[in-house]
């Protein structure tokens, strides 16, 4: 242990002689991946694209260099969007878009619970489904699997008259075959082959109308931000390891950029020594959770990043959990050593919530956590 605490000292130091993180910088990312030009990073109105453009020129911009022509690894998926104004009353009465009542995805959500459940139901002409419910779902987007499968609206029950008469819905979805996206990828030569990886999603829940917008500053705009950060230290001074950096789409609908890259490798996967995937980074009063801190070839790694917290206090506390497949770096555990960070405990807006604001999105905390990441990113 004590060679393991010598080492982590030295790396600290060296860091120290290094360009120090900025969360300046940081907070200039999330702030334009949460304006109102990026949609909420979804399909709607091409948001998805719109971020990757805008991530793909500041990687150029920062000197980090191109995985593929652009920084952009194209895939496909079939997703829903919705443009435009949306529109829902009873008996005359509108109701508000998002607080009042929410579409969900019929594949995830309604089938298995809702729709059975329901107190009170209604399909309409177009085979949209209203379901009354005491308790609104986490909204996510809106994704097949089937074109056939109807579009769901869950109505929070004290908003539904007692005799309902008359609805009139407007909600104009749309399904998109073979929906065109693109992961962010680039990278940094480093004096050796190997590679450290640092990944993170920028999609988040696009629009629900256009009166309703999820700016995704937590989720996960605070992920790709500590992500760049990384990426212009790493370009600023030659690195030791090669530094990846893959930015995904598609994770919200079910981690499918990820699944992509993983199944479509750009780097061989053999020479990664670590693959760091940063979901939901603003935050961070309880600590931080480390997922996949059990398996033989990142238990290490844990314990690494623990023993340096117990020197040097950056995090209240990391929490160990098993591996799950409830963010990007889950289809990587595979290949390499993969792990997922995220924080725990506030200041932050909301969790796919309009509130997840980047005014609310606190990083206290932030500096102190780069310090743990960059230092068993550096010891592998
Ligand atoms: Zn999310």
């Amino acid at each position: 242990m004590k060679k393991v605490l010598f080492c982590l000292a030295i790396t600290l130091c060296w860091f120290s002689f290094t360009q120090a993180q900025d969360s300046a910088y940081v907070r200039s990312i999330i702030k334009a991946l949460t304006s109102e030009q990026m949609h909420g990073r979804g399909t709607c109105y091409k948001g998805d694209s719109v971020a990757a453009d805008f991530l793909a020129g500041e990687m150029r911009r920062i000197g980090v260099l191109p995985l593929q022509v652009n920084y952009l690894q194209y895939y496909t998926y079939d997703c829903y969007s919705l443009e435009g104004p949306i529109s829902l009353s009873l008996n005359g009465t509108e109701l508000l878009p998002f607080t009042q009542y929410r579409l969900l995805s019929t594949a995830r959500y309604a089938k298995p619970a809702s729709l059975e459940k329901a107190t009170w139901k209604k399909q309409l002409k177009d085979g949209t489904w209203l379901i009354g419910v005491d308790q609104l779902d986490t909204y996510g987007p809106i994704v097949g699997p089937e074109r056939s499968d109807p579009v769901c609206i869950e109505i929070l029950n004290s908003f539904i008259p007692k005799r309902v008469k008359k609805i009139k819905a407007d909600i104009p979805i749309q399904f998109q075959k073979d929906y065109k996206t693109q992961n962010v990828v680039g990278y940094v030569r480093g004096v050796i082959d190997s590679m450290i990886v640092f990944t993170a999603h920028y999609d988040h829940c696009g629009t629900m109308g256009d009166g309703v917008i999820f700016p995704g500053a937590h989720d996960n705009a605070s992920g790709v931000a500590a992500v760049m950060d990384l990426a212009r230290m790493s370009a600023s001074q030659k690195p030791y390891y090669t530094m990846v950096f893959m930015l995904f789409s598609g994770e919200e609908a079910g981690l499918i950029g990820s699944q992509y890259a993983a199944e479509n490798p750009l780097i061989d996967y053999s020479k990664v020594k670590l693959l760091c995937n940063i979901d939901m980074f603003c935050g961070g009063d309880e600590g931080i959770m480390f997922f996949n801190a059990k398996s033989n070839n990142t238990k290490d790694i844990f314990e690494q990043m623990k023993s340096l917290n117990d020197e040097i206090h950056a995090a209240v506390e990391i929490r160990p959990r098993e591996n799950r497949p409830n963010s990007d770096h889950y289809w990587f555990s595979n290949y390499c050593p993969s792990i997922f960070l995220l924080t725990m405990g506030q200041p932050f807006g909301g969790y796919h919530d309009p509130d997840d604001t980047c005014e609310k999105c606190g990083l206290g905390h932030y500096n102190s956590f780069m310090q743990l990441i960059k230092a068993i990113a550096y010891l592998q």
